[in-house]
C-alpha cells in the first residue's frame, strides 16, 4: 500500500451556500475561507464547539454558528484540540460569555505562557485567564450528551492534542492530529514530533472503524482508509529519519537525502516538512538531549 493515493470513501460533502457541512442533522463544519475548521453540533441546549477558529476570524465563525439550523448564539462548551491560535481565538469571547472550555492540561499550560518559535522567531501571547481553558483533564473523559473525548499522548502534533468522538454520528474531530491536505506543521517547541505524527494516526485508527468521518483541522473530512494511508508514509518517513540520525546526519543531509519522494508528487514539495521533522528527533531521541 505504500505510496498508493490515499482513497477518498467518504460520501462528497454537503455544502450549503454559507459553505458549511453537513455532517448530520445536528453536526455541521463551519467552512469560513482562511479558518481552520470548526466542527459545531446544535441542540436544544445551545452548541458545542470543536475549536474556535482564529481571533480574527472568531466574529465570522460564530455568525455562521448562530446561522445552522437549530443554531444558536449561545456556545455551551468549547473544546480546544490543542494551543495554536488558529483554534484558540473565540475563547476569551466565550470565556467571557461563560462557556466551559475544556482542553487537555498541557494545552492550558502552553496558553498560559508567552511562546517563540525558534525556526521562524514567530511570537504568541498567552492569553488573559478568562480566555483559558476552564475544565482541563488528562487522560479522557465523556459528556452528558454521550460526547466522548479525550487525549492523544502521542505528541502528534503538539503535547496537548486531543480528539472528540460523537458516538451517534459516528463523526471523530481531531484538530491538526492528521492533516487533510499537505504536510503538517511540526511544532517540536510545544512537543510534536514525526514519531508522534505517525503514533497519533496509529491511535486515531484504534478509536475510529471503517465507517467513522474523521475531521481534521486542515483539509477535506477524512476516512479510516485515508488515515491508514497516513500512518504507512508517515511511519515510512519516521524510520527513514530515524536510520540518517543514528548515522549521526543532520537536517540539512535529510533533505537532501529525500526521504519523502515518491509522496511528493501527491504531497508537494516537503523541505520544510522534513527538516523540522528531523530537527523533533533531537528533542525526543538524541542521546544529549
Ligand atoms: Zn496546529
Amino acid at each position: 500500500m505504500l505510496g498508493a493515493p490515499a482513497l477518498r470513501l467518504c460520501a462528497a460533502p454537503q455544502a450549503d451556500t454559507s459553505g458549511n457541512e453537513k455532517l448530520a442533522d445536528d453536526l455541521f463544519i463551519i467552512r469560513v475561507p482562511g479558518e481552520a475548521a470548526v466542527v459545531a453540533q446544535t441542540s436544544s441546549n445551545g452548541v458545542l464547539l470543536v475549536d474556535g477558529g482564529s481571533a480574527a476570524g472568531s466574529d465570522a465563525i460564530l455568525k455562521a454558528v448562530a446561522a445552522l439550523p437549530n443554531g444558536s448564539a449561545k456556545i455551551h462548551t468549547l473544546f480546544n484540540t490543542h494551543w495554536h491560535p488558529e483554534q484558540t481565538g473565540s475563547n476569551e469571547k466565550l470565556g467571557m460569555a461563560g462557556t466551559t472550555i475544556i482542553a487537555q492540561e498541557n494545552t492550558r499550560l502552553w496558553l498560559g505562557q508567552n511562546i517563540t518559535w525558534p525556526w521562524n522567531g514567530r511570537k504568541f501571547k498567552k492569553l488573559p485567564k478568562i480566555a483559558q481553558p476552564n475544565k482541563t483533564f488528562y487522560d479522557k473523559g465523556t459528556l452528558d450528551s454521550g460526547i466522548r473525548y479525550g487525549y492523544i499522548p502521542d505528541a502528534a502534533h503538539t503535547d496537548g492534542d486531543l480528539y472528540v468522538f460523537f458516538p451517534q454520528q459516528n463523526v471523530l474531530a481531531v484538530g491538526d492530529a492528521a492533516y487533510g491536505q499537505g504536510w503538517p506543521v511540526v511544532d517540536y517547541w510545544t512537543g510534536g514530533w514525526i514519531g508522534g505524527i505517525a503514533g497519533g494516526l496509529q491511535r486515531i485508527l484504534s478509536i475510529a472503524n471503517k465507517d467513522t468521518k474523521i475531521v481534521p483541522a486542515v483539509g477535506p473530512v477524512l476516512g479510516y482508509a485515508d488515515i491508514t494511508a497516513q500512518a504507512d508514509m508517515y511511519g515510512m518517513i519516521y524510520d527513514r529519519l530515524s536510520q540518517m540520525l543514528n548515522k549521526g546526519r543532520g537536517p540539512t543531509e535529510a533533505v537532501e537525502a529525500k526521504p519523502a519522494k515518491e509522496y511528493e508528487a501527491k504531497m508537494g514539495n516537503p523541505d520544510e516538512f522534513i527538516r523540522r521533522a528531523f530537527e523533533s528527533l533531537w528533542a525526543y531521541l538524541s542521546p544529549d538531549a
